[in-house]
């Protein structure tokens, strides 16, 4: 399989010229030009690895890294103009996988790429479920939205988890019930209504999001909608 590297990089001809030498290996490579932009690619997209240049515009690598590292494991590899060690103490702190110093010989970059994906494959990542702003990990057991640790019950957690898993799909009580609680509970679907509106207040109203989406008469769907807040 085709293995894909998200380069944020601002210098264009560098990142023009890393990017010919990373295809010419077989990988697939997706650029931005700005910290911010690169942050949301990350979190988007599903990579395999990340190249990361610290002086960016828009957000500086660091900061890009602490917050990618809020939900995704996603290895990074930082581009560092300086030689500062300060940099690299920080992007290792961060969690970074590694670091290279630019100018650098592309022979050396490819062969760090190289041990960063070998590293990564023998630790699997945990799949971290993603809907707009909420983040679930199912392993560490933690929801978060823009960032931001909510706590829930296991209840709320498991409700949440299995509308995430079936974002944007229409899931009615009876279905949620039986999925969630298990059959014992049938008949009481006003159950779920409850857990909606505690996963709503904790969700959507304090962080001021919309996730959780009533169809009158249907049921409950978990969708995206833009909201820059
Ligand atoms: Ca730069």
């Amino acid at each position: 399989m085709q293995q894909s590297i998200l380069l944020i990089e601002d210098e264009e001809s560098l990142a023009r010229f890393v990017e010919l030498e990373l295809q010419h290996e077989g990988y697939a490579v997706v650029k931005r030009f700005d910290g911010r932009e690169g942050l949301d690619e990350a979190l988007q997209g599903a990579y395999d690895l990340i190249l990361l240049d610290i002086m960016l515009p828009g957000l500086n690598g660091l900061e890009v890294l602490r917050r990618l590292r809020r939900e995704k494991q996603t290895p990074v590899i930082l581009l560092t103009a300086r030689d500062a060690v300060m940099d690299k103490v920080t992007g290792l702190d961060a969690g970074a996988e590694d670091y290279i110093t630019k100018p650098f010989a592309i022979e050396e970059l490819l062969a760090r790429i190289r041990t960063a994906l070998r590293r990564r494959a023998a630790a699997p990542a945990a799949d971290v479920l993603r809907v707009g702003p909420v983040a679930l990990d199912p392993l560490r057991h933690i929801v978060t939205v823009n960032g931001q640790e909510v706590t829930l019950t296991g209840r709320e957690f498991q409700l949440l988890q299995y509308m995430m898993e079936n974002e944007d799909i229409v899931l009615s009580r009876e279905t949620l019930l039986s999925t969630v609680w298990g059959y014992d509970y049938l008949g009481e679907t006003n159950v779920v209504d409850v857990y909606i509106r505690y996963l709503r207040q904790k969700i959507d109203e304090t962080h001021h999001v919309k996730t959780l989406h009533t169809i009158r008469g249907v049921g409950y769907v978990m969708k995206a909608e833009d909201s820059h807040v």
